[in-house]
């Protein structure tokens, strides 16, 4: 089958483009898997992981959240913030779990919208760890390397 190609931008950067064979994407009703020749979609994507797969290999990264645009040749993925598993800096991601962690345990914030922000932090620090140690669990010297599950 033909590749799609793939694009991830944030207002940083481009974390990514190039062609896939499959994106395999956090939507924000559950799990979406786009091949090439997919009918248009646009739709948001929650804080999760993004799986790319190119033949054997798959590449893994972590989203915080966004939109994606499908056209049959094409996915555009906007992100608020999207790092490829090898980029995710561990040690940060351990202390934004733990800080979120500490302020959900010190009691509800009585401002929801507070509330709200630490539950999302939250989640993104464990997408953030679920991705970056499933990947070092794989073999294989890069991210483009690793076998499918
Ligand atoms: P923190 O509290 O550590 O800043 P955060 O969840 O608030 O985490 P985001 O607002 O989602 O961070 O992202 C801000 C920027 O920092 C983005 O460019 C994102 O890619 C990057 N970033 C956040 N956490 C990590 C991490 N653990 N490893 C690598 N990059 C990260």
């Amino acid at each position: 089958m033909s590749p799609i190609r793939c694009e991830i931008v944030t207002q940083e950067r481009v974390v990514y483009d190039q062609e896939v064979d499959m994106v395999i994407a956090p939507g924000s009703e559950g799990e979406l898997g786009i091949l090439p020749h997919h009918v248009p979609l646009l739709t948001a994507l929650a804080a999760g992981e993004l799986r790319l797969r190119l033949g054997d290999d798959e590449s893994s990264f972590a989203i915080g959240g966004g939109f994606m645009e499908v056209q049959p040749d094409h996915v555009m993925i906007l992100a608020t913030a999207a790092e490829q598993a090898d980029e995710i800096d561990i040690e940060r991601a351990e202390a934004a779990r733990e800080r979120a962690e500490r302020l959900l345990k010190e009691g509800l914030p009585s401002d929801p919208g507070r509330f709200k922000r630490i539950e999302a932090a939250l989640r993104r620090s464990r997408v953030r760890l679920r991705v970056a140690r499933r990947r070092r669990r794989r073999p294989g010297p890069g991210p483009m390397m690793e076998a499918t599950e």
